[in-house]
């Protein structure tokens, strides 16, 4: 689904991917963690090329990321993004963001792009807020329908960038838990994030970054097991 070979990337002089290689497999949930300023952000915004690279390829469901007949926006109308700070926009109804891009980018009728909505933010238990705006939502819920709008594009992987690290301590379960359950139905999802018990339940493998390398690419049970590297291990230490 998602293959990254040898991907190095610059801002400017600073090298912040070296040498990325690893692969995301159909169905697979992988978490990436790693210390801050690992490049973990960088590396998940290379996947749908919100971030150039100048060096090696990814190649996401066939389609090559690093290439310049591709189709950019195309791409990434398939691959769905949840970021740390909800990004919902806040002029607009709940109903409103989760219609916006289905009808601008996929061309869907606004009948269809309302029921795929809510169907959606039902299943993220929200289908009484769908008139309020993100302001009067909780983090927990913003975040929650920002789920919901990803889905609504019928994406082939979800990638998320610690969603939950900007939320009070009480909203975090929730949002995890419609994590779970997308991991539980097959989504192919790959996961920046600190949570290791969301790792521990759902992750397929785990991946450690550390200045800009992926140190341990490893089986959930291998990397929580035995991690290979000091490096790994150290980090583990500190937050587990
Ligand atoms: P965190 O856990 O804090 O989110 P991260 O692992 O996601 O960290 P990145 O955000 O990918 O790390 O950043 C990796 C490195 O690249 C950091 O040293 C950061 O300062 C640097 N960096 C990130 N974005 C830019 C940019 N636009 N220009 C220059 N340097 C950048
Ligand atoms: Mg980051």
């Amino acid at each position: 689904m998602i293959a990254l070979s040898n991907v190095s990337k610059w801002y400017g002089d600073f090298k912040v991917l070296t040498n990325c290689t690893t692969a995301v497999n159909k169905g697979e949930v992988v978490v990436v963690c790693g210390p801050s300023g690992s490049g973990k952000s960088t590396l998940i915004k290379c996947v749908n090329a919100l971030e150039p690279f100048q060096e090696g390829q990814i190649v996401v469901d066939g389609t090559p990321v690093r290439d310049k007949r591709t189709n950019l926006p195309k791409l990434r109308a398939r691959v769905g993004m949840v970021f740390q700070h909800f990004e919902l926009f806040p002029h607009l109804s709940i109903a409103d963001n989760l219609t916006l891009a289905q009808t601008m980018v996929l061309g869907r009728n606004k009948d269809a792009a309302l029921s795929t909505g809510m169907a959606l933010l039902d299943r993220v238990g929200l289908s009484a807020h769908a008139k309020k705006f993100p302001g009067q939502l909780s983090g927990g819920q913003q975040q929650r329908v920002a789920i919901a709008r990803a889905l609504a594009m019928n994406p082939i992987v979800m990638l998320f960038d610690e969603p939950t690290s900007a939320l009070d301590p009480e909203m975090v379960g929730e949002v995890l838990d419609v994590m779970v359950q997308l991991a539980r139905e097959g989504m192919t999802m790959m996961c920046v994030t600190h949570e290791m018990g969301f790792a521990r339940k759902v992750a397929n493998r785990v991946i450690f970054m550390d200045k800009g390398e992926i140190v341990e690419d490893a089986t959930k049970d291998d990397f929580f097991g035995h991690a290979r590297s000091e490096r790994a291990q150290n980090f583990l230490s500190k937050i587990l």
